[in-house]
């Protein structure tokens, strides 16, 4: 094929290439050549601040030389080596490294290579440990889930979800999920003081819970900040407070901390911020520094070894992907923890947080800012057609889309979610780009 045309182009990505959340109708995205650092770079020239660190996952920049070449280095001695019965030293090693860095206890690690998978592989081994740990349990069927969660698209994980817009269309294909309140402050009924947000949350999951602890499997969370639920930040204690009560009740926690995880929300792993050890901690995203497809399930000991046996014994967990624990990714992820340790990416964040929400926070007083919400380099306004009654505007207006839309003319890049703005840049952005990124978001609002 000849090298298309920039017309070319756009025509064929409109008419082949089927984009994910995308309506294809009215489809009218940017085309990407080159990339550096914070900036991507359109087929036209015209440069862009990722402000959405393309898709919340890229972590040190865009083509970082380190990362670019411990890849390149791995090429050179083999690209794939399947992990159903071998390995290879990048991933083992890997492996290791991710259990020294993970809440302790964390000693065993499965590889996947998306965000979904990682939380299917969670679901699974659990729904597998009740039937074979030294007293089953085979009652344990059900699965708690926040309200609004979001835990991937593959019909498992959509049977977790629960955000309606995307998943309601296939409720027939789902399996029954219980499902508390999201833990929103924002969305706080007015009568409950909100210093005691996080009771007022905890008291519903203990009903639950305790109504119906011999039938769980596990609770499923997204730690401290619920992504595609709007980048809700969970009142303090909030997830303490359910680490408490699956102990409690001898329920299994697993933490999807795809989103979350690697250093986005100040710590490494969001779980650090309140002490907590889930039974499955659930990586993706960034784990490659937003380079390669990966997603790693982390579990411990009492997992590990109800899986323990003779072959003839049925305790293999009978789950894979042809991909899972791939050398050329398992050396991104080495050389993002390697960036993560030289460039000390976690002491920079509360500076670089400070910054970003001076700039936000001067946009509080617009009539449709509702609420603007943070926690690291993670952070979202919610447009509000009445900011008295929080009333929502009517989600086919795409009024934060059209903002986005508008901030395209300042050179950053933004992507929507429902009447959210999630600023999720890159963590190596720099002060003078933070400052763009918000004179533009200013802009785009107005
Ligand atoms: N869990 C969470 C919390 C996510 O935000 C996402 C992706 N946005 C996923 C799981 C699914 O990851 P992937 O898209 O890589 O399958």
């Amino acid at each position: 094929m000849n090298s298309p045309s920039s017309a070319d182009l756009r025509s064929l990505d409109r008419s082949v290439v089927w984009h994910a959340f995308s309506q294809m109708q009215e489809y009218d995205g940017l085309i990407i050549d080159n990339a550096q650092g914070c900036w991507l770079t359109d087929i036209d020239g015209r440069k862009y601040l990722d402000g959405a660190s393309s898709m919340w996952c890229n972590i040190h920049g865009h083509r970082h030389a380190h990362i670019d070449n411990a890849i390149r280095k791995q090429l050179d001695q083999v690209a794939h080596v399947t992990n159903l019965g071998m390995s290879h030293s990048t991933t083992i090693t890997l492996a290791k490294r991710l259990t020294e860095l993970a809440p302790a206890g964390l000693d065993h690690v499965f590889f996947s290579g998306d965000g979904a998978s990682a939380v299917e592989v969670a679901m699974k081994l659990a729904f597998q440990y009740w039937r074979q740990c030294e007293k089953p349990q085979t009652k344990r069927t059900k699965f708690l889930a926040l309200g609004n969660a979001y835990h991937g698209d593959t019909l498992g994980t959509v049977s977790v979800g629960g955000v309606s817009r995307f998943h309601s269309m296939f409720q027939p294909l789902l399996f029954p999920v219980l499902r508390g309140p999201c833990p929103d402050p924002y969305r706080l009924p007015s009568e409950i003081d909100p210093g005691k947000a996080a009771t007022f949350f905890l008291d519903h999951y203990r009903t639950l819970i305790e109504k119906n602890a011999d039938e769980l499997v596990a609770m499923i969370v997204e730690p401290i900040v619920q992504g595609a639920a709007g980048v809700v930040v969970h009142p303090k204690g909030f997830l303490q407070g359910i680490k408490m009560l699956c102990d409690e009740h001898d329920c299994l926690l697993i933490a999807d901390e795809v989103a979350v995880g690697m250093g986005r929300t100040g710590t490494m792993f969001a779980c650090e911020h309140e002490n907590v050890t889930p039974d499955f901690l659930c990586l993706g995203k960034g784990l490659t520094g937003g380079y390669l497809p990966m997603s790693a399930t982390l579990t411990t000991n009492r997992i590990w070894d109800a899986f323990l046996g003779r072959f003839e014994d049925m305790r293999t967990f009978f789950h894979g992907h042809t991909y899972g624990g791939n050398p050329l990714c398992a050396a991104a992820a080495h050389a993002t923890l390697d960036l993560f340790e030289i460039e000390q990416t976690l002491r920079k964040i509360p500076a670089k947080h400070t910054l970003m929400m001076q700039g936000l926070d001067r946009l509080s007083s617009h009539p449709e800012v509702g609420d603007i919400r943070s926690c690291g380099l993670m952070a979202a306004i919610e447009m509000v057609e009445d900011k008295r009654t929080k009333t929502a505007h009517p989600w086919q207006q795409q009024r934060a889309g059209n903002s986005c839309r508008r901030m395209l003319e300042k050179d950053v890049w933004l992507r929507p979610l429902g009447n959210v703005i999630p600023i999720i840049p890159p963590l190596s952005i720099s002060e003078s780009e933070i400052e763009l990124l918000t004179d533009a978001i200013e802009y785009g609002l107005s």
